[in-house]
């Protein structure tokens, strides 16, 4: 049988479970009070008979991540981690400094089966989903790591969140429970490539999170190219679940905008946007593309960024562009894992070729 994630569960989830193995419910508590205190191991559960100790290990895992490699900036405080699981899989995370404290983005998925053209994380395909648990582990890891608290969290790292619809519901939920982690809806953003089956289910949810929709491209000609997704849900239906989503919630979309040069960044894709998104709650969210290693992309001018943006401020749309943190460590979400998987050995090599990595610029990051 599969170890059941006992971190995952809830308390009432555990002590039923402990009933109908014979324990007591007082068991679960202190199994609970352990695991909230960052325990990894059921040996180090002290108070627990060691007899009970071994039964929870056979049926039983306590899954979390281990750091495999930070990036230390060295223009500002942003740190990137590579983070190993327990089955070898490794995803990334990132770790910002705001005036208004620590932010990180976070990883759904080992990889990513959507395909987008521009992605590196979608190059190698979906791998599997993470656990409600490592998900929560990549935050407490990182707090202990460096000492400090997050208080807010983007769910922009690996993987399509929608995709893992249940998993990431259960950890936002884990977000409120007791423990070393403790982050506000209002403090959460969660970004789709526009999954709208998955942005229906939400609303219903009524979350005070931030959502942010991926949407690269004002029209589905472009959009198609850019993004697989888009031929299951094109823009129309995108953004009429959109419209949905702000009437049942009442909370402001966030549409994320990646600047290619070329491709989407035009006077007249601006004015197209501007028309589709006006009256909208929203506020669009330039991105200038990062530029992956084996993909033809490049990124729009700074001229470019601005006329653009220009163009959407005339038509009353609110736009910001994202702020640049970690420039000379962030390879978008992605690269590490599949710089670290060519060549893992290398550990000197691979950091030296992602610090020099000036041109890989800016994501992740979030505007102020
Ligand atoms: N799967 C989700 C969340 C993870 S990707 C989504 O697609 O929204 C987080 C953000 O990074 C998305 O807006 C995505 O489109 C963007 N992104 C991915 N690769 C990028 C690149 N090379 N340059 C700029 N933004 C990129
Ligand atoms: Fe997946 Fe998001 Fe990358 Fe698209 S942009 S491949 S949805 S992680």
């Amino acid at each position: 049988m599969k170890p059941i994630d006992v971190k995952s569960l809830t308390e009432e989830e555990l002590t039923r479970q402990f009933a109908d193995l014979g324990y007591p419910a007082f068991r679960a508590r202190q199994v609970k009070s352990w695991l909230d205190k960052g325990c990894t191991s059921f040996q180090e559960m002290l108070n627990l008979p060691a007899t009970l100790r071994s039964q929870l290990e056979e049926r039983y895992t306590i899954p979390g991540v281990t750091i495999l490699r930070r990036l230390d900036s060295r223009l500002d405080e942003t740190a990137k981690y590579l983070f190993g699981l327990s089955d070898g899989e490794t995803v990334e995370s990132v770790l910002m400094h705001y005036h208004h404290g620590w932010s990180q983005c976070l990883s759904t998925q080992v990889g990513c089966r959507m395909g987008c053209s521009f992605c590196a994380t979608g190059m190698g395909g979906l791998s599997r989903n993470l656990l409600p648990s490592e998900m929560l582990s990549q935050i407490e890891t990182a707090q202990a790591d460096k000492k400090i608290r997050v208080s807010s969290i983007v769910l922009m790292g690996m993987g399509e969140p929608f995709d893992n619809y249940e998993n990431v519901l259960r950890f936002l939920e884990m977000l409120s429970e007791p423990g070393d982690v403790h982050i506000g809806m209002r403090h959460v953003s969660l970004s789709t490539c526009g999954l709208v089956d998955g942005i229906r289910r939400l609303m219903k949810e009524k979350l005070q999170l931030t959502l942010s929709v991926s949407l690269h491209a004002p029209n589905n000609e472009i959009r198609s190219r850019l993004m697989p997704v888009n031929r299951r849900w094109p823009v129309e239906e995108l953004l009429e679940a959109c419209r949905e989503y702000i009437d049942a919630t009442g909370r402001r979309i966030s549409f994320e905008y990646a600047m290619i040069a070329g491709v989407n960044d035009s006077d007249a894709c601006a004015k197209e946007l501007a028309r589709r998104v006006k009256g909208m709650l929203c506020h669009v969210n330039l991105i200038p593309a990062n530029e992956v290693e084996g993909k033809q992309h490049r990124r729009s001018s700074r001229e470019r960024l601005a006329a653009f943006s220009g163009i959407l401020e005339k038509s009353g749309i609110t736009v910001t562009v994202r702020r640049t943190l970690g420039a000379d460590i962030s390879a978008s979400c992605g690269q590490l894992r599949r710089q670290c998987a060519k060549s893992p050995e290398k550990t000197g090599d691979m950091q030296t070729e992602v610090k020099s990595a000036e041109r890989y610029e800016i994501y992740p990051g979030r505007e102020e």
